[in-house]
């Protein structure tokens, strides 16, 4: 997978490296490498041009981060930059939120959209759920057959209808899969080999019809640019929820799948690895940077240096906090923090000696929420300095907030009682933390 355009890249970094710094003028190069490897690649050019925009201009204001050497650093731009090109870190999951759900799937002849259909109910079908087919290609009756033999093979029931006319299975199948307690109805839909206004006219329709959960365009990874026209075509006509990119097992040269969030908006959901039933993954952008990059020794490294620089930052932060030194945005973080390791009860479960009596806990969360909205109203001068809260800017934070004037001063004397407890801590070591602190 994406060979060529990993070996070209390697090679850029492997000129930058041994560099002393990151110079203008090596930047420059090393930035029309890759810029050239991308092209080729079949990347859109306008994706290109935005992802070299990003990267030169970092690059260049770039202060190598500690123990970083410069074409460590390049990377870790290159690899930043398109990963947020590529929609970010977390992967768009699929969302049904009725039931039964439907997933219309749609795309050209040939891209994987009768293999997808299959491949997606099995995937459903493995998590526990009562998946159902429905085959509504009448356009080419083999997809028909292929279906149901898919459906057999993997035993999910198929609808089919009468076979001819694509709206009448679908209202049909509705009917049929509430009967049945089906919980997901996957449509494939009708192909054709280019696009053309009549298949169009008819996924609109059946997009009117079923009102889908998930409405997803297949996209062959393999033909390059070509792909990426069709799926913004697609999207401008049927407003999709998303892509499934297949064929990426194969010697895809990169440019679909880098291209196709930036160019549609849309988010990649999906992608099909192989041939066989269970060749169908969920999409993180990060990872197949990863793979695009290769180097995954390099990447790695990058990534424990990274995890290095946080950690150091947490600890300065940490020592920061136990001096008092602390402004409320910092207060509001370490909120945020409690929040996040879960309700306050199980959080003070785990700490010795904290008599459950002691604490009203729905209160407690409740403040916190509170506190987080009360912080959020303030300027950022406000939350540096506390100081400067009259009572007007009081009442215009309890506005913005929905509070009173008495939660921000309970928040006030809480802040500066944290203040102070830290401070104690320091001094008594730890001993008794959690009976001081002061929700
Ligand atoms: P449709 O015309 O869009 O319904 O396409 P099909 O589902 O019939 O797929 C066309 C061909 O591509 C079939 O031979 C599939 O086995 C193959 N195919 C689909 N997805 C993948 C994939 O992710 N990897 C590979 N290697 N082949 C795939």
């Amino acid at each position: 997978m994406f060979e060529n355009l990993q070996k070209k890249l390697t090679g850029v970094f492997k000129n930058l490296s041994g560099k002393g710094k990151l110079s203008e003028k090596n930047i420059k190069d090393a930035v029309r490498e890759v810029k050239l490897s991308l092209l080729e690649a079949d990347v859109h050019y306008k994706v290109v041009k935005e992802l070299i925009d990003r990267v030169k201009e970092e690059a260049i204001g770039s202060k190598v981060l500690e123990s970083l050497t410069p074409d460590q650093e390049f990377i870790r731009i290159v690899r930043d930059d398109l990963i947020e090109l590529m929609g970010g870190k977390e992967n768009n999951k699929i969302t049904i939120s009725r039931n039964p759900g439907f997933i219309m799937l749609t795309g050209l002849q040939g891209s994987g959209k009768t293999s997808t259909a299959a491949k997606l109910a099995n995937f459903y079908k493995k998590k526990g759920k009562n998946p159902l087919l429905v085959a509504a290609d009448t356009y080419r009756p083999a997809a028909i057959d292929q279906l149901v033999q898919l459906g057999e093979d993997i035993g999910i029931p198929v609808f089919t209808g009468d076979r001819v006319n694509a709206l009448k299975i679908i209202e049909e199948s509705k009917k049929y899969a509430e009967k049945l307690l089906h919980d997901i109805v996957i449509v494939d839909t009708a192909g054709r080999l280019h696009i053309d206004e009549k298949m169009m006219e008819e996924l609109e329709n059946i997009k009117k019809l079923i009102n889908p959960d998930e409405i997803l365009m297949v996209v062959d990874s393999m033909v390059g640019q070509d792909a990426v026209n069709s799926a913004k075509e697609f999207n401008d006509k049927l407003d999709l929820s998303g892509f499934v990119v297949s064929k990426l097992d194969g010697d895809s040269r990169g440019g679909v799948i880098i291209s196709i969030r930036y160019i549609t908006g849309k988010p990649v959901k999906l992608v099909g690895v192989g041939e066989k039933i269970d060749d169908l993954e969920e999409f993180y952008p990060d990872r197949y940077v990863g793979r695009i990059l290769g180097m995954g020794d390099v990447l790695s490294f990058i990534e424990k240096v990274e995890q290095d620089i946080d950690k150091k930052k947490a600890e300065e932060d940490a020592e920061r906090f136990m001096d008092g030194k602390f402004d409320l945005k910092d207060f509001l973080e370490q909120i945020r923090q409690i929040r996040k390791l879960g309700p306050l009860s199980s959080l003070l479960e785990m700490v010795p000696g904290v008599p459950k009596e002691q604490v009203d806990v729905t209160k407690g969360e409740q403040e916190l929420k509170k506190f987080e909205a009360i912080i959020n109203s303030m300027t950022p001068k406000e939350r540096k300095n506390p100081g400067i809260l009259t009572y007007s800017r009081k009442q215009r934070i309890a506005k913005g907030s929905g509070t009173t004037l008495q939660d921000i001063n309970r928040l006030l004397k809480s802040y500066d009682q944290l203040k102070k407890t830290m401070k104690q801590m320091k001094k008594l070591k730890g001993r008794k933390l959690m009976n001081n602190l002061p929700f």
